[in-house]
């Protein structure tokens, strides 16, 4: 059962595609054109993207600095504190040094670092985790391929953006460490977990797949209406693999496992697979038969894994768990709003006046979050972070059956709470 669902996977990818694996690079815009609608701000937009590259190289030379100090690489000379950020040291640098706790606000952590979350956090995990070394990476040619990643999620997105990827990368992080797991893994197995997260969502439009079907997008008939944006994510991530040219030091057979690895992990994340790779877990989990010597089921565990940290919003304490489901629903409405602008139907979950906040939520938590939890529980038990988890899961969906209660037809508030200017949503107003 457990060899023909990762063969399935891999047979997706070998198969499906003739065995050539074409890269990409952006063109996940939905057929009605968000960038018709941006034509007047596009000057200063590449203005801005610009500045925000600068910014970016400073902030990951900065960053360089303060990693290798934080971890005891190069003594404290006066000199190289000279080089630091005061600021960043006190706050970002404090937070890294605790990013493997479950109540790391990375809302904040976004905000210390302007905006370089992803990057940064990469970054330090990859040190953390001694894989630039092992894998002998190029510094410059990772700073380009992270910094590419976090420059292709859509800032204008309410939810799929670069902070959403650095909140995946950070619970992926957490799940790593698990100690039922922890011992077992590889270098590989780390380094594709992260790269999986960081990337599992790049370019994504701000639509889901149905949008995609519907409007007839390119992007929907390249993959024949199937895993249509994880395919994407994938190629895409891919082509900067393969324009950054991170891993063209290694073995052309070791490179090409590693993408086809990597669309495995990503391609998992599929939400309309949730049931196949729930009943084959819980299988397993009831044969007891997970041996993570098998690097076949190291593999399908991180792939477990990363659907746990894609989705691990609502075990998040409520106060970071609630401006998540605030942000996921703004960005289903604004696809509502899309679809009623242009006489489409209204797509489930994505009409305000009819699909609350709590109410879309008690839904998601119920069918899709509780059951994999309490699997993913299973798994690691004996582990406090899987009881925390499942704690702050049962109090969420509390907390939003007494709001669903309390719920006025039109969610305004919650609306207007979602579009608070975060610096990187804030630009996003263009968007019906
Ligand atoms: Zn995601």
């Amino acid at each position: 059962m457990f060899l023909s669902c990762v063969c399935e996977a891999d047979g997706r990818l070998n198969t499906g595609h003739a065995g050539v694996l074409l890269a990409e690079r952006r063109g996940s815009y939905p057929l009605i054109d968000l960038r018709i609608l941006k034509t007047s701000a596009q000057q200063g937009e590449v203005e801005t993207v610009t500045r925000r590259k600068v910014k970016r190289l400073l902030s990951f030379q900065r960053y360089c600095h303060a990693s290798r100090l934080l971890r005891g690489l190069v003594p404290h000379t006066p000199r190289s504190l000279h080089l630091l950020d005061d600021d960043y040291l006190g706050q970002a640098a404090h937070m890294l040094s605790k990013v493997g706790t479950w109540n790391f606000d990375i809302f904040l952590f976004d905000r210390l670092t302007n905006g370089n979350s992803l990057v940064t956090l990469m970054c330090h995990l990859f040190n953390v985790y001694d894989l630039i070394h092992h894998f002998q990476l190029d510094m410059v040619k990772l700073n380009r391929f992270l910094g590419m990643v976090q420059e292709d999620y859509h800032s204008q997105n309410p939810y799929h953006n670069a902070v959403h990827a650095a909140d995946v990368t950070q619970a992926m992080y957490c799940y790593l460490k698990e100690p039922k797991l922890a011992e077992h893994l590889s270098p590989l197995d780390v380094f594709l977990g992260l790269m999986a997260a960081a990337a599992h969502d790049v370019d994504h439009p701000g639509v889901n797949q149905p949008f995609l079907i519907k409007t007839r997008h390119h992007l929907a008939s390249l993959y024949q209406n199937t895993s249509v944006l994880e395919s994407h994510h994938w190629r895409s991530t891919v082509g900067m693999l393969r324009e950054s040219g991170l891993l063209s030091h290694l073995p052309a057979d070791m490179s090409r496992d590693i993408e086809q690895r990597l669309g495995s992990l990503i391609l998992a994340t599929d939400i309309n697979r949730q049931n196949e790779f729930l009943m084959t877990f819980r299988e397993h989990l009831d044969n007891q038969d997970l041996d993570l010597q098998l690097a076949s089921h190291r593999h399908f565990i991180l792939q477990i894994a990363l659907k746990c940290a894609d989705i691990c919003n609502p075990c998040r304490v409520w106060e970071l768990s609630r401006q998540w489901s605030e942000r996921v629903c703004e960005e289903f409405y604004r696809q509502g709003d899309l679809e009623k602008k242009f006489d489409l139907e209204i797509s489930p979950l994505c009409n305000q006046q009819s699909d609350s906040v709590p109410a879309i939520q008690i839904g998601f938590i119920s069918y899709i979050v509780e059951p994999l939890f309490e699997e993913w529980h299973r798994f690691t038990e004996p582990s406090l972070l899987s009881q925390t988890m499942l704690d702050h899961l049962h109090k969420n969906k509390a907390n939003w059956s007494s709001l669903r209660c309390a719920h006025t037809p039109s969610d305004v508030q919650s609306r207007s709470q979602a579009e608070e200017p975060e610096g990187e949503v804030g630009e996003g107003s263009d968007i019906p």
